[in-house]
């Protein structure tokens, strides 16, 4: 079987793994169907990503068709799944709170784990989620990015008219427009690429854009950050309104906080990483399920896995939106 391999930064070839061990009873082997690009990926396949490691099979966003179960597993043949990518031992202090995205055990397949760009994977079965008959695969390959969104989104109080900005337009933040849009908010997109922000007024025309020199302090009663940029981590507690709340889902390393700002309008700022097993995820499906949630934009183009050198370059360019791999 067939897959993409990494074998150091920006090393990737199409490779012939031999792997033809029989299934332990809790696992599942997936026919890929789909694989989505992250800037995860990204930052693997440049070196950039301090916790990857190589060589690595690249890949967690992750849709197949089940084709094999091990004895114990309880997943039909033929169901079409969504790989959870993120693995929890189940019995920390933080898994059995429910909180296993901070499990001190978990690895990322794709980054510090092999992944999923493959012909065909096989997963522990607690790592495969199913995907109702009615969700196409075009909206399915979302739900593990929309996840880290639904996760995210939900730590702030998000209602109708509620006041967010949306700082960073990558996919990350498409998602986030898209899903506060949903939820009725009044949004402003806020990006340093004008043309990015141009790209997300025509496809959701009633949010706001502004570019980093035209936004106002104390605009916003929520700021969520998906640029992962110091100078955008620290125009978001300038821009919310005394009381507010910036949820920070991008990784800057440092950044310098007005502490007199934020206890004198008692802001609050908190941490979002990925998404807890599996609620955010069930969570995730049924937004895509929802006829009138929008999220047509997110992908730009779906290439056969064949022309992978084509897709990461177009992934790395940053001039598109989602790139899939088909398998
Ligand atoms: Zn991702
Ligand atoms: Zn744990």
């Amino acid at each position: 079987m067939n897959g993409l391999y990494l074998e150091a930064p920006e090393k990737l070839s199409w490779k012939d793994f031999h792997l033809d061990d029989p299934l332990e009873e809790n696992e599942v082997k997936l026919k890929v169907i789909y694989g989505g690009i992250c800037g995860s990926d990204i930052g693997v396949y440049k070196g950039k990503l301090a916790h990857a490691v190589y060589p690595v099979i690249p890949g967690h966003e992750i849709l197949g068709e089940v084709i094999e179960v091990g004895k114990d597993v309880n997943i039909a043949v033929g169901q079409r799944v969504v790989v959870q990518p993120n693995s929890y031992c189940g019995t920390c202090e933080n898994c059995v709170a429910g909180k296993t995205n901070i499990c001190p055990e978990k690895k990322s397949i794709g980054i510090n784990a092999h992944g999923g760009f493959m012909e065909e994977i096989v997963v522990d079965a607690k790592y495969a989620i199913a995907v109702p008959k009615s969700l196409t695969n075009e909206r399915a390959i979302l739900i593990e990015p929309l996840s880290v969104i639904v996760h995210a989104l939900a730590k702030a109080d998000i209602t109708k008219g509620t006041s967010v900005a949306i700082v960073g337009c990558g996919t990350e933040g498409l998602l986030a427009v898209a899903l506060a849009s949903f939820l009725g908010a009044e949004i402003t997109a806020i990006d340093i690429n004008i043309e990015k922000l141009d790209e997300v007024k025509k496809q959701y025309p009633k949010i706001h854009i502004q570019h980093p020199n035209e936004v106002s302090a104390d605009s916003f009663d929520i700021a969520i950050e998906v640029a992962g940029v110091t100078s955008s981590f620290e125009q978001c507690i300038d821009i919310v309104k005394p009381g507010g709340t910036i949820v920070a889902v991008g990784l800057p390393k440092t950044a310098e906080l007005p502490v007199v700002k934020l206890v004198r309008e008692e802001i609050t700022i908190k941490g979002s990483i990925i998404y807890n097993a599996v609620e955010d995820f069930n969570q995730s499906i049924q937004y895509l399920l929802e006829e009138d949630f929008y999220v047509e934009p997110i992908i730009s183009e779906i290439l056969p896995v064949t022309q992978y050198e084509e897709a990461y370059e177009k992934a790395v360019s940053g001039k598109y939106r989602k790139i899939i791999l088909k398998f």
